[in-house]
């Protein structure tokens, strides 16, 4: 095997960086991945792509990795207690998972199972994720918050949770939410829930969620409202229901110095709220933790410049610090960190359909057109020339003369001089020449930049078979980054520079940004695929990508595989799901599905009955009808595009 083109592909495609320990490539040019973060026990990727087949799962497809989850759960975990330890801290840490990130059922279910020996709790913010977090039996320490805005009704139900022996906090977004909760108080003081109020801060995050903090954002008291909501609770006698502070800075913070800032702060309107005769215990900081997605640990948008050690000990130190000045006990701190803890565990994986390059449209490969010296425009003739003696020398020349026959050709083509196949002929020969041009160009300590820019329009669109809007939809609405690579074939020089292209009839569903070391580079470096399949993974894509996925052209969710791996370096897939029919998409907008069977059978009817059509063809339509009807909206792999 090519060891050394198998490590210019770990560096090129920055795995080491974000792959944090989970994901890398092994010496046979296969991305592999090492679910309990242990090197030695690696699960090869285009196996398990291939195991799935057999198991009735094909791509576009989610592969999932729960003891990825279990291993973010116990590293968040475990930098804590190092922290707490190191600065000798008084209070502890808590955690709970935010439900929005990742609502999925199995999700849920596996933060609870694993999360138990830790005490990790569960977080809300709206009626629906309130109900199904009320039906889970958390361990007895495990704290169940409730934000988001909430009315009577939400209120209420926090007051069952209660009663079902949860450790609800209610933290309050307004005067007016706390007012229900004294009312309800009032008739029912043993079950009310501890409070929290959520304060707005001064100090803002980084990255693209920074307004989720400061003055203005939507969330939050100001500090006239949280003095309001100190005074009912003193006027109610309630003082001693106020457990927790709350502050969310945004997600995704970039920078380290944001967030010890916010934290400084916190800490500050923790001991005031304290020293004016309240005792809260818990200091709940939220979440913002950010994910490496282009492994550069910077403070780019797409990246975060410290790690979960780092974190955990800056924000201990710092609370401890403040605690100290201000002579008050050490709280406990609550964070809910969401996005790193489940971003990691899953990889969509799309096959690949068609590459399309502006030189030789694969479709039509091996579809030669012939230049005939006598009969072809004299132009062709010129630009055939080109072909043959342009070189190192005299490419830039020769490149602005062909441009010129080019133009030439499609200006007599609209006069009528040309035909389809002479213009063909042009477009073929045009683009080769600007493959050889580039070529040359690239010898050049400085590229001209009118080939930087026909380097960019050079590039070839891959097409891949899965929709960018519901498989990663952040790609499309913020220009978030993922790490993209593909699953295997590293031990050959990718030939493409490439961008994606998605089966959705939507020009945006397409990634022209991809991950770098520096900002983010605009073409990704594939393969020519031939000799076995060709997959691409999205990797990183666990968190928030399936709560906003989105149905654009009626593709909805893809089919699914849930791996895992023993301490012997066995694995299994443990659970398959089959993505959503066609006909439960067309449920959601209303169809009613047998209606639609019977109205296509009633037009194969008629078309029989007038003799259009013979009856073992109508019946063989009718039942293909029905088959699709029942599958998947997605392309089936077919024969011949198997390996491209
Ligand atoms: C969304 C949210 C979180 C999770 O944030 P991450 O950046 O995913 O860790 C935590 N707390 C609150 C209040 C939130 O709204």
């Amino acid at each position: 095997m090519n060891i050394q083109q198998i490590q210019e592909a770990r560096e090129q495609y920055g795995i080491e960086g974000w792959g944090s320990g989970y994901f890398g490539i092994d010496d046979n040019g296969n991305v592999v991945c090492h679910p309990t973060g242990e090197e030695h026990l690696s699960i090869d990727l285009p196996d398990l792509v291939e195991q799935a087949k057999e198991n009735g799962i094909s791509a576009p497809m989610i592969l999932r990795f729960p003891q990825i989850i279990e291993n973010q759960i116990a590293r968040l975990h475990h930098a804590f207690k190092e922290a707490v330890w190191e600065y000798s801290y008084e209070g502890g840490h808590r955690a709970v998972f935010p439900f929005k990130v990742n609502q999925r059922r199995e999700f849920i279910d596996h933060i609870v199972r694993c999360g138990s020996d830790y005490h990790y709790g569960l977080e809300v913010g709206s009626k629906p994720e309130l109900l199904a977090a009320m039906s889970y039996n958390l361990s007895e320490k495990a704290l169940f918050i409730c934000n988001g805005f909430k009315d009577r009704e939400f209120i209420e139900t926090g007051f069952i949770a209660k009663a079902m022996g949860k450790n609800v906090v209610l933290v309050v977004e307004g005067p007016d939410e706390l007012s229900h909760i004294i009312d309800l108080a009032k008739e029912n003081p043993a079950l009310c829930p501890d409070i929290g109020i959520r304060a707005k801060l001064y100090s803002r995050g980084s990255g693209k969620w920074a307004k989720s903090s400061g003055e203005s954002s939507k969330f939050g008291l100001t500090t006239v409202e949280v003095l309001h909501c100190m005074s009912l609770l003193k006027s109610a006698g309630m003082e001693d229901r106020l457990q927790m502070l709350h502050f969310h800075i945004g997600s995704q913070v970039t920078e380290i110095k944001r967030i010890k800032n916010a934290i400084k702060e916190a800490s500050r309107v923790f001991a005031k709220v304290t020293h004016m005769g309240f005792s809260p215990q818990f200091l709940n900081i939220g979440g913002g933790v950010g994910v490496d997605y282009d492994g550069s640990k910077t403070s780019y948008q797409s990246s975060a410049n410290y790690s979960l050690q780092e974190l955990a000990n800056d924000v201990v130190y710092e609370i401890g610090e403040v605690c100290k000045r201000e002579k008050i006990q050490a709280p406990q701190i609550v964070t809910e960190s969401g996005r790193v803890i489940a971003a990691y565990h899953s990889i969509v994986v799309a096959d690949i359909r068609e590459v399309q390059s502006t030189e030789s449209f694969s479709a039509a490969e091996g579809f030669e057109l012939d230049f005939n010296e006598n009969t072809n425009h004299k132009s062709l003739g010129e630009l055939k020339y080109i072909i043959e003696n342009i070189n190192r020398k005299n490419y830039i020349e020769y490149y602005h003369d062909s441009i010129e026959y080019y133009e030439e050709m499609f200006t007599l083509f609209n006069l009528g001089y040309v035909n389809l196949e002479e213009r063909a002929l042009a477009e073929q020969m045009f683009y080769r020449i600007c493959r050889r041009a580039l070529y040359f160009s690239s010898f050049e300590k400085h590229v001209p930049e009118e080939f930087e820019s026909l380097q960019q329009r050079m590039v070839s669109k891959f097409l891949a078979n899965f929709s960018i809007f519901q498989s990663i939809p952040d790609a499309w609405s913020i220009d978030q980054l993922f790490p993209v690579m593909p699953l295997s074939h590293h031990e050959q020089k990718p030939t493409h520079k490439a961008t994606i292209v998605d089966i959705t009839c939507d020009s945006d569903g397409c990634l022209e940004r991809f991950i770098d070391r520096k900002d983010f580079r605009q073409t990704l470096d594939l393969h020519s695929p031939s000799d076995r399949p060709y997959y691409l993974g999205f990797f990183l894509v666990g968190a928030y990508q399936e709560s906003l996925a989105n149905e654009h052209n009626l593709f909805g969710a893809i089919n699914e595989a849930e791996v895992y791996i023993d301490e012997k370096g066995d694995w299994e897939i443990r659970k398959t799901t089959i993505g959503d029919p066609i006909e439960e998409l067309l449920n959601t907008r209303n169809y009613d599905t047998p209606e639609i069977l019977t109205s296509l059978s009633k037009q194969l009817e008629s078309a029989f009955s007038e003799g259009k059509l013979p009856g073992d063809v109508k019946d063989s339509y009718q039942s293909r009808l029905e088959v699709m009807m029942a599958g998947s909206p997605y392309l089936r792999e077919s024969n011949k595009n198997k390996y491209l």
